[in-house]
């Protein structure tokens, strides 16, 4: 039969917490009964590249037949973003002989122990050559790229592949943030995406529709909730290159070369466009009038509404703004064709602790007493920093239980005592209660 041969298109949507990192593509019964595949099965994702991933069913109350579910590593790994067609097919897979990888942005030193452990984690995801596999270790993300598999198509990894982890490292400037490492800002993150990633993916679109896009978003909200977080999430999807200025070193560093600096960014922003151009405490740059106006500032505060006006015409350069005190900004800066859109980023509720939680303990081997849900309950005015580092902190305390099992004379720890630890509710409360 042709049909099984034919690949169904579907539109790409945002993976939840429990997916990130597994390779899984959730679709509904309709798409697998076309492709005649079952939840397990393998299909292969073709956007712009071509990978793979493992079928699985969508929640009950998905809305969409078309969507197909994919964590942001799957995305880039396909070339496509949220809400772009791709194409899939099912695939059959079969076990690697070898597989090369090559650490990305990191430098490892590769003995049988790491190995071993990149096998472990490895083991049953499929994957394909030039497919980009994050491995969680001790609660960071370590990135790699496959560079050969034998044989080659979609292939598993077990027990019996040889793995060559290469010395050398990858180097990738582009910013690695997915919306997946965003807890707790649904709603703003969709609203922000609808006005940033459109005029930085389609230009053209702004131009012949003759309408202005908004070239700046002032982010304001207490230090640690995710506004920086979010400008690199934004730059990251949307494929964009970023340029972070931060107001004080800005200010301070270049003293009396501000308003040349500033003109240089915005040029390299423009030449290497799309981009996104991140301003950190804004406030330092453009304070309000009454607080501390010299020469200097005003100076610096025309040519920064000179250079936002310059945006305009195009759309494919956009400045995110950020300050903790958003009373605290000129208001010449908050005018139409400037900052002209405001989103407050607060600290956490508590489901938006949950999803955070969930996202700083991926990859931590947390023990079956600890539920998140419980946790984030107890955790009132937290922010999202704050979270992130009890988690660290947690880990650390679970390493103190184990010390007096290890050995620090042998300079390696035993594998059997790295793949038993875990973290357990009392080393949260422990780092809780510091
Ligand atoms: P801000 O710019 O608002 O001061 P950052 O984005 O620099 O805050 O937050 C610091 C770190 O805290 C982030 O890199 C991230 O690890 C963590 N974090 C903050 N907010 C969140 C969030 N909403 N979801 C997940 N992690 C977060």
């Amino acid at each position: 039969m042709v049909r099984k041969e034919e690949p169904l298109q579907m539109r790409i949507g945002e993976a939840k917490q429990r997916d990130v990192g597994k390779k899984r593509a959730r679709i509904g019964p309709e798409a697998m009964d076309f492709l005649k595949v079952t939840p397990g099965d393998i299909v292969e994702v073709m956007g712009s590249r071509t990978s793979c991933a493992v079928i699985w069913p969508v929640d009950e109350d998905e809305k969409f037949p078309d969507i197909i579910r994919v964590d942001g590593q799957t995305r880039k790994n396909v070339g496509a973003s949220l809400n772009d067609i791709v194409k899939i097919r099912k695939v059959t897979s079969k076990i690697a002989k070898s597989v090369s990888l090559t650490p990305v942005n990191d430098t490892v030193t590769v003995d049988k122990e790491f190995t071993d452990f990149v096998k472990n984690r490895l083991k049953g995801l499929p994957i394909t050559h030039g497919d980009e596999i994050s491995v969680m270790i001790l609660g960071n993300s370590m990135d790699f790229k496959i560079t050969k598999t034998t044989p080659k198509g979609v292939v598993k990894i077990d027990r019996s592949t040889t793995l060559n982890i290469s010395t050398e490292t990858a180097v990738d400037r582009k910013v690695r943030v997915t919306y997946e490492e965003v807890g707790g800002l649904r709603e703003k993150v969709k609203a922000m995406r609808e006005i940033v990633e459109l005029p930085l993916k389609h230009p053209e679109l702004f131009a012949r529709l003759g309408i202005e896009p908004h070239s700046g978003i002032l982010l304001y909200g207490p230090p640690g909730c995710g506004k920086t977080l979010l400008a690199k999430v934004l730059a990251s999807e949307s494929e964009a290159n970023m340029f972070p200025i931060n107001g004080p070193e800005i200010m301070n560093k270049y003293y009396g070369e501000t308003e040349a600096k500033l003109r240089d960014i915005f040029k390299e922003a423009k030449d290497n466009s799309p981009s996104i151009i991140f301003i950190d405490e804004i406030d330092a740059i453009a304070p309000k009038r009454e607080e501390a106006y010299g020469d200097v500032e005003k100076r610096v505060v025309a040519q920064l509404l000179a250079l936002m006006d310059g945006l305009n015409d195009r759309g494919n350069v956009i400045v995110l703004g950020a300050t903790n005190r958003p009373d605290s900004v000129d208001p010449a800066l908050r005018r139409p064709g400037r900052f002209d859109r405001e989103f407050e980023i607060s600290v956490p509720n508590e489901d938006g602790r949950i999803e955070i939680l969930q996202i700083h303990t991926r990859g931590m081997p947390i023990d079956d007493d600890v539920d998140l849900k419980d946790l984030a309950s107890e955790l009132h005015g937290y922010t999202g920093a704050d979270i992130k580092s009890l988690c660290r902190e947690a880990a650390m305390k679970s390493i103190r239980r184990y010390l007096p099992e290890i050995d620090l004379e042998t300079e390696k720890i035993p594998s059997e005592v790295l793949q038993s630890m875990k973290i357990k509710l009392i080393d949260f409360y422990d780092a809780m209660h510091e």
